[in-house]
C-alpha cells in the first residue's frame, strides 16, 4: 500500500462530510429554548466535519471548496497551490457559505477550561482565543522536564534555579544582565522579576534563543514565553550586546515577541553571530537589558 493511501482515504471521508448539506442530522439533539426563540441545535463535533481536512485545525470564518465540494481553510488553499487535495480541481475562489453560516453560529468551550478558563467562545474564534487565553498553561522549556501549568515562573525558580538567569527590571537604563552562552545550547532561560505590563507580580519568562538555520554562524534572539495579548502590550523592548573572540561588539535592539510553543517558531529579527566570534572556546558573552 502506498504510504499516503490510508490518510487520503480518511481525508476523502472527511471532505464528503464537510461538503454535505448542513441540515440537522439524526444525531443532532434538538431542543426548544426557554425564551421561545425557536429551536436550538446541538451538533456532535464528530457528526459534521468542522475542521480543515488538511491542517486539522478548526475552520475559521472562511471555508473554501473546489467545484466538487471538497473543503479547505484559506491557509491550506495557498499551501496546496490552490489545487484541491482530493480531486485536483482549482480551490480558493469559491466559498462554502452554508458551512460558514453553520460555523458562525456555533459556540464552544475554551480547551483550557480545566485550567480555569470559563469562556464560551465562537467556534470560529476558538484558535484565536486559545492563543491569547490567559489561562493557557506553559510548558517548561528545560530539557527533560515535563512541567506544564500556570506557574512557570515560580516553577523555574523553585526547580531550576541553577539553569535560569534572573533579570531585574525597573533599574536605570544602563543596567544590564551579563551571561555566558555556549554555542551548542539552543537557548538560555531568563526570568524577569515581575510582569512589567501587568505588574501582577507573577514574573515573566524569556528565552534567549540560539538558533541554527543560518550559514556560518548562529542567530540570537529573545522571545517571551506566554500567551499573546491583545494590543501588542506583550512586546517588550530589549537590547542585547554580544562580545566574542573577534574585536568589537555585535548588538541588536528590538521587541520580544510572545510565543506559546517554540515548535514552528521562527524569529523575524535576530542577531547574526558568525562562527569566528565563537572560536576558540565556543562561547560568547551576552549582555541583555529588557524593558
Ligand atoms: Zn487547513
Ligand atoms: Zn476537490
Ligand atoms: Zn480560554
Ligand atoms: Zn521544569
Amino acid at each position: 500500500m502506498h504510504p499516503g493511501e490510508s490518510k487520503m482515504r480518511t481525508n476523502r471521508k472527511t471532505a464528503r462530510k464537510a461538503a454535505a448539506p448542513v441540515a440537522p442530522r439524526k444525531n443532532a439533539f434538538m431542543h426548544r429554548d426557554k425564551q421561545g426563540h425557536g429551536n436550538k441545535i446541538w451538533i456532535d463535533p464528530d457528526a459534521l466535519s468542522v475542521e480543515c481536512a488538511i491542517c486539522f485545525t478548526p475552520f475559521e470564518a472562511e471555508v473554501f471548496m473546489c467545484k466538487n465540494g471538497h473543503a479547505a481553510c484559506a491557509k491550506c488553499c495557498v499551501r496546496i497551490n490552490r489545487k484541491c487535495w482530493c480531486c485536483g480541481k482549482p480551490i480558493g475562489d469559491m466559498r462554502c457559505r452554508p458551512l460558514e453560516n453553520v460555523l458562525a453560529e456555533m459556540n464552544t468551550h475554551c480547551r483550557f477550561s480545566k485550567y480555569g478558563c470559563t469562556e464560551v467562545v465562537k467556534y470560529i474564534d476558538k484558535s484565536r482565543h486559545e492563543e491569547a487565553c490567559p489561562r493557557a498553561p506553559s510548558g517548561c522549556p528545560v530539557d527533560g522536564c515535563t512541567y506544564r501549568g500556570l506557574l512557570l515562573y515560580k516553577h523555574l525558580l523553585d526547580e531550576h534555579s541553577d539553569a535560569v538567569v534572573s533579570v531585574a527590571n525597573n533599574l536605570p537604563a544602563t543596567t544590564t544582565t551579563l551571561l555566558s552562552l555556549q554555542k551548542s545550547s539552543p537557548f538560555r532561560v531568563l526570568v524577569l522579576e515581575r510582569a512589567p505590563d501587568t505588574g501582577e507580580g507573577e514574573g515573566s519568562v524569556f528565552l534567549l534563543l540560539n538558533g541554527g538555520g543560518v550559514l556560518s554562524g548562529r542567530s540570537l534572539s529573545l522571545v517571551r514565553l506566554g500567551p499573546r495579548r491583545e494590543g501588542g502590550l506583550e512586546e517588550l523592548r530589549y537590547k542585547m550586546e554580544v562580545r566574542g573572540s573577534e574585536p568589537g561588539v555585535l548588538s541588536l535592539e528590538g521587541t520580544a515577541p510572545c510565543v506559546r510553543e517554540l515548535e514552528g517558531f521562527e524569529a523575524k529579527m535576530f542577531l547574526f553571530v558568525p562562527d569566528a566570534s565563537w572560536a576558540p572556546t565556543d562561547r560568547v558573552s551576552v549582555s541583555i537589558r529588557i524593558g
